[in-house]
């Protein structure tokens, strides 16, 4: 350490740091890609490196600013850098990465809109914690599910659920959930493009929580557990899983750094980092088609039926979705369903349910009654069954020899 005496003004000195920092490292290049600060340097930093800038090589030092407004508490009062090391406030870092982990540090950071004053305290902070677990918990389930599965064996490959061929009729709900993922891969390479990791945030929690947690593997937990594992629809729904790993993960990566990590590296398939990888690029062969209309109007039938089940079980003639029997009258409108409401396989997981008939009628109504089909002991869902006293499917996955 020695002691400077060549400060001239503070404003010129930071002013040129782009000839006294980005010049001197190879490594570096001006005009910078950012200039990153808060709203009070319009007039200081950003201004002194603008004009110094232009003086000295006739253009800006930067391709882009990028100004945020100041953390304030929750009376609006600023928080200064000075506040540091009195616990509890976010300038102390440490205090908040022991307490929560540092990737709820970093969530936090990616939920707040930067560009206006960003209240903060620790009851604000806490708040992150739970969508957190939500996305931890996402990939910890997708990755359960994708157990034993070698993206390289191509058995089943994408180009079959894009194509959601009704011999496939299943797929329509893997097909459904990569159309909501070129959604979501779209949205979130256009909020990093501007800086918006707000809605990447919010774009990744909604399609978790909501896409993936409540209709997806919910609907497909039957075919998870129980179908023989080269069954080809569990292998469509391994192959979408595998697609939507993948992205998650590194769309996250820049925001939940170590658990990105962490879940990258524990996935039989991956190699490298995921710090190593390119972002994904939305798939143009799933960008949202008639599948999306049609599991949209599959969703609206599948609450009428719900609310059915839900007055059956008030009224304890049965306890469980999976024993409802349900009678269907869809409207002439809904004609190019009924070969999918008719599939006895796609109805009973799309709803899960026991059984259903359909007809066309006047309008959309439901009813629900107790089923009379027998319980599977395997699977647990009422169907026919055979003589070993399984269903169908159970029976042939049972007699099957693992491979
Ligand atoms: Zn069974």
């Amino acid at each position: 350490m020695k002691k400077g005496r060549d400060t001239l003004d503070v404003w010129i000195d930071s002013g040129c740091s782009h000839a006294a920092v980005m010049d001197t490292h190879p490594e570096l290049h001006c005009p910078a890609d950012l200039y990153l600060e808060a709203t009070d340097q319009h007039r200081g930093w950003f201004q002194s490196s603008l004009m110094l800038s232009t003086a000295f090589r006739a253009h800006a030092p930067y391709k882009t600013v990028m100004t945020h407004g100041f953390v304030v508490d929750k009376d609006k009062k600023k928080l200064a850098k000075s506040d540091a090391g009195k616990g509890g406030k976010p300038t102390d870092a440490a205090y908040f990465y022991n307490q929560y982990g540092a990737d709820i540090v970093r969530l936090w950071v990616s939920s707040v809109d930067w560009q206006n004053e960003v209240p903060f305290g620790e009851d604000l902070f806490k708040q992150v914690a739970e969508p957190y677990r939500r996305l931890r918990n996402t990939l910890r389930i997708l990755l359960g599910n994708l157990d034993g599965f070698d993206p390289k064996s191509k058995i089943i490959n994408l180009s079959v659920v894009a194509s959601a061929k009704s011999d496939h009729q299943s797929t329509i709900l893997d097909k459904w959930i990569l159309e909501r993922l070129h959604e979501v891969t779209k949205e979130c390479l256009a909020a990093y493009e501007s800086f918006e990791f707000r809605k990447v945030f919010n774009a990744i929690n909604q399609f978790c929580t909501t896409d993936l947690s409540a209709i997806y593997i919910d609907a497909l937990k039957d075919r998870m557990y129980c179908d023989a594992p080269d069954s080809p629809r569990r292998l469509a729904s391994q192959a979408a899983m595998y697609e939507i790993f993948s992205s998650i993960t590194k769309l996250l990566a820049p925001i939940l750094a170590f658990t990105a990590d962490e879940a990258w590296e524990h996935a039989a398939f991956t190699e490298g980092s995921v710090h190593e990888q390119d972002f994904p690029k939305a798939d143009p062969a799933f960008a949202p088609s008639q599948v999306s209309k049609d599991v949209d109007r599959l969703f609206q039938i599948k609450a009428v039926i719900q609310t059915a089940i839900e007055a059956r079980i008030q009224a304890k003639e049965f306890t469980r979705n999976n024993e409802a029997a349900i009678e269907l009258t869809v409207p002439e409108s809904d004609a190019h369903l009924l070969e999918k409401l008719n599939d006895r396989d796609f109805a009973t997981e799309f709803f899960i349910i026991a059984e259903l008939t359909v007809a066309t009628g006047a309008e959309l109504v439901a009813t629900a009654k107790k089923t009379d089909l027998p319980l599977c002991p395997r699977c647990r869902k009422h169907e026919p069954l055979v003589a070993s006293g399984l269903c169908q499917r159970c029976d042939d996955v049972i007699a099957k020899p693992l491979t």
